[in-house]
């Protein structure tokens, strides 16, 4: 990156009251450029606590509207306003609202990975950190659980709970072929395999750990292992190899967000510059679905 793109990104932070959050699967330059690197969860907390005028948010729409709903009075800008999630695309609120009729007396948690209007409709949602938390904290027997399956199922695995699980999935876990990992591991045999909950049911049996991104962080740095075959997004390899210097990372095969991708320092300095007011949340939906995520940051994880 051009040192005049950096030295202007610090500049204009500090001139606007600015922090840069992006997410472990943004591609490495940005996470080298931002004040905080972590999972949904983690930046949700960073957004909430750290109250800043103005929050560049590098990661995808969600991301940045639930920092926005726990930090109303920042402007937060999504640095690539194109960047969105196939996964949160796939369910909206009338679904949600047809599942409840089917399972009355079922509550809801959702996936943050979802829409604004699917999570006013929500008790609360959960990251893959804290999801089975949150499901067992749900104030009933059974829960409707989406928008992801592969990581309902594996919630409804370590619960007693009866989950009816909306069929959705993230393009990227969901591709993810069987055959690399096992290349991988043939390749890396004393390796650790680490496997994100949004994966294929066939790569969580072959995993040492299910674990989300933060999950994933805490468990290498108590891990005695130097090889680590990692089961999620290829951007986390950067965030590990940063952490961690002294292991080696494999990525378990092509798990590639675009979405991710889309940011640039360009596009950061852009939302620096920019006098927009950001992200709005609509107003039928604000005080629901802020219900939803504080609830989220208060259980587990
Ligand atoms: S990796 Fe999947 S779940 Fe995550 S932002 Fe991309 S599409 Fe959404």
């Amino acid at each position: 990156m051009p040192n005049r793109i950096w030295e202007e990104i610090e500049r204009l932070k500090k001139e606007r009251g600015a922090i840069i959050l992006a997410h472990s699967y943004q591609p490495g330059v940005i996470q080298d450029i931002a004040d905080f690197v972590g999972d949904s969860l983690e930046l949700s907390r960073i957004a909430a606590r750290e109250s800043a005028e103005l929050v560049i948010f590098c990661g995808v729409k969600f991301m940045a509207e639930t920092a926005k709903l726990l930090s109303p009075e920042s402007t937060v800008v999504l640095a690539a306003p194109d960047a969105d999630c196939s996964l949160a695309a796939c369910m909206s609120g009338a679904d949600l609202r047809e599942m409840k009729r089917k399972h009355p007396g079922a509550e809801a948690v959702m996936y943050v990975n979802s829409t604004i209007d699917l999570k006013a409709e929500t008790w609360a949602c959960c990251t893959s950190a804290n999801s089975v938390e949150v499901v067992e904290a749900a104030p009933s027997d059974e829960v409707i659980f989406g928008p992801d399956r592969n990581l309902g199922t594996w919630v409804a695995s370590q619960t007693d709970k009866t989950l009816h699980i909306w069929p959705g999935g993230c393009h990227a876990h969901s591709g993810a072929d069987i055959r690399d990992l096992r290349e991988k591991m043939a390749e890396w045999p004393d390796a650790e395999v680490l496997v994100h909950p949004e994966s294929p049911s066939v790569f969580l049996r072959e995993a040492d750990e299910v674990l989300g991104t933060g999950g994933m962080i805490r468990h290498v740095e108590k891990s005695r292992a130097v090889k680590f075959i990692i089961g999620t997004e290829e951007g986390m390899i950067y965030r590990l190899e940063t952490l961690f210097p002294d292991r080696q990372f494999l990525a378990a095969g092509k798990i590639i967000c675009d979405d991710m991708g889309y940011t640039t320092p360009e596009l950061v300095l852009k939302a620096l510059e920019s006098q927009d007011c950001g992200i709005q949340i609509p107003a039928e939906f604000a005080e629901r679905a802020e219900a939803a995520v504080r609830r989220m940051t208060e259980i587990g994880g």
